[in-house]
């Protein structure tokens, strides 16, 4: 028997309309050079219809693909909003991508249209000549054009059309928008959201189980619109009439701390690094971060030390989320769960997160058998779901799925309320005498270490042992941590086998496009011998 429910389609165009005509007061901020820019969403949408009819009349039909090239910034967002509504595909481009992977995107989704932020646009023209489908590009505000030809100036684009226009009705299952991993695994590779999934993983992220953004929350997004598209929040918060603050270019640890001040944002997003950068900030400057009510950090561990301090510090809950390119991302949110003393909240939070209303996760042994969710047996997480990817763009790949399930690449455990413990990536694994190390919870406990700034541990050769682990130390600003000190300190903390003979000191742990501590660069410079390795003897009775 069929149900006697409607059965509308769900696309993106509902949200551009339910942010437009209820929360039509909602306010989008852009910080700029000497203040800030200021719309509200009524403007923003109308904007964006101007967007698409301008689009249009370029020749962007159904299905073809209008890179994005751009900060985080309110032209970013009327992108968002337009080209998946007229039935065009959002491709969000990376623009710290090295030249070659930024070329191999882009001609790999065959972008028909790109829109530059001016400020970026040198880091484009590097590859213009090479991007053969790109008819047009589309600059945003004023800056240096060398090397992209013939260019188009957004604001007389869609200044040349009248708002309003009756967007089209559309399958669901449509491409909405796609975005490519960032390829810390190799070749970037391409995941194509419907606006089925967008919908539906915006509508997520409005539940309380999850970041729960309304309309009396003003979010401040870090992460970048390239990366997972800002883990849906811009869409999120056009849903919920929660206003959106962008930090444009502004992304260091002094600009974000005034914008926070000036601002007041109740909401903020982005990976543990920066949140780390803003925290040994504040500790030798005067800051305001009163307004803020809940940060997200995701995209890579959260060391618990850097949760209670911001506890401690300014009493601010920080919650971790877990997801991927490949799964919109959200698909774990780490709120504590019910029945639990103040004092044990700390070690739920801890771990990576709860899964989410939607979607289902599950561990499997590496003959792909399924494994109890009992907190204790390690494997591969799967995944699936509405907004999970079923495929790659154009890739066969069959070897990343499993009986219709996502195989994660992430290892861990997962327990019986749904709270999964990720101990690391497979790759990243270390494989000491036969037993598995995990690189990410030493290098949390590490990091836990005053005068420790940040810490990555990878795995390196070793005779006896086939790998071992080695900590790479970056030393807080006037701080002179000893590795035979920050040993006893671990000793109490992990087990006596896990506690590293070989230390490193760097000035800065190198990093991804999207931030996340690059470990291919670290062992390809461990390899090199471009690291002086010190072996430091183990406190007493050794392993
Ligand atoms: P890339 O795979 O190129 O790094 P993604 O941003 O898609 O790009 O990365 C997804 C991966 O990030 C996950 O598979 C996982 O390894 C890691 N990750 C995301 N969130 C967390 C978290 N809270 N804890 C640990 N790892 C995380």
């Amino acid at each position: 028997m069929l149900s006697t429910m409607q059965d509308g389609p769900l696309l993106v165009s509902g949200i551009l309309r339910r942010g437009q005509a209820v929360y039509g007061d909602s306010l989008v901020i852009t910080a700029q050079s000497d203040g800030y820019r200021e719309s509200t969403f009524t403007q923003v949408a109308a904007r964006a219809e101007q967007l698409s009819k301008a689009l249009r009349r370029l020749g962007v039909g159904a299905d073809d693909r209008v890179g994005t090239f751009a900060w985080n910034d309110q032209e970013h967002l009327e992108a968002y909003l337009a080209i998946p509504s007229m039935g065009a595909v959002l491709h969000t481009l990376n623009i710290r991508l090295f030249p070659e992977q930024l070329a191999y995107v882009v001609n790999h989704g065959e972008d028909k249209v790109v829109i530059v932020d001016a400020s970026v646009a040198p880091l484009f023209a590097r590859v213009r000549d090479e991007c053969k489908t790109v008819e047009h590009v589309i600059v945003v505000g004023e800056g240096d054009t060398t090397g992209l030809g013939d260019i188009l100036s957004y604001d007389d684009l869609i200044g040349a059309e009248e708002p309003g226009c009756e967007w089209p009705e559309l399958d669901e299952r449509q491409a909405a928008s796609m975005c490519y991993t960032s390829g810390t695994t190799g070749n970037p590779k391409g995941v194509v959201y419907s606006h089925r999934s967008t919908w539906l993983h915006a509508f997520a992220g409005m539940n309380t189980n999850c970041v729960g953004a309304s309309e009396k929350d003003r979010v401040l997004v870090i992460v970048p619109m390239f990366h997972a598209n800002a883990w849906g929040m811009p869409y999120t918060a056009f849903f919920a009439g929660t206003d959106l603050i962008f930090p444009e270019r502004y992304l260091q640890a002094e600009p974000l701390t005034r914008i926070i001040a000036e601002q007041r944002p109740t909401l903020s997003l982005g990976v543990p690094t920066i949140w780390n950068d803003l925290l040994h900030y504040s500790r030798s400057h005067d800051v305001d971060m009163s307004s803020l009510r809940l940060l997200t950090a995701g995209g890579a561990a959260v060391p618990r030390s850097l949760m209670e301090a911001y506890e401690e510090r300014f009493d601010i809950a920080m919650i971790q989320g877990w997801g991927m390119t490949e799964t919109s991302p959200v698909c774990a949110f780490g709120r504590a769960p019910k029945g639990i003393a103040p004092e044990e909240e700390m070690t739920w939070q801890a771990k990576t997160g709860r899964i989410i209303a939607g979607v289902e996760l599950r561990v499997v042994d590496e003959e792909g058998r399924v494994l109890p969710n009992d907190g204790t047996s390690v494997g591969e997480f799967e995944v699936r779901g509405p907004w999970v990817t079923g495929s790659y763009y154009g890739e066969p790949t069959p070897d990343r799925f499993h009986d219709g399930w996502l195989r994660t690449g992430d290892v861990g455990s997962l327990d019986g309320r749904g709270f999964m413990q990720i101990s690391d990536r497979t790759k990243d694994v270390i494989k000491s005498g036969g037993e598995w190390i995990s690189s990410v919870e030493l290098e949390n406990e590490v990091m836990a270490y005053p005068g420790v700034y940040e810490a990555a541990v990878i795995g390196v050769p070793d005779e006896r042992w086939d790998e071992r682990p080695l900590v790479v130390i970056v030393a807080a600003e006037g701080a002179h941590p000893e590795p035979a000190e920050i040993l006893t300190f671990l000793s109490s903390r992990v087990a006596r086998w896990w506690l590293p003979e070989r230390w490193a000191f760097a000035d800065e742990i190198p990093k991804t496009s999207v931030g996340k501590f690059d470990k291919k660069v670290l062992r390809a410079k461990a390899a090199d011998g471009a690291l002086e390795i010190h072996e430091v003897g183990l406190p007493a009775h050794g392993r």
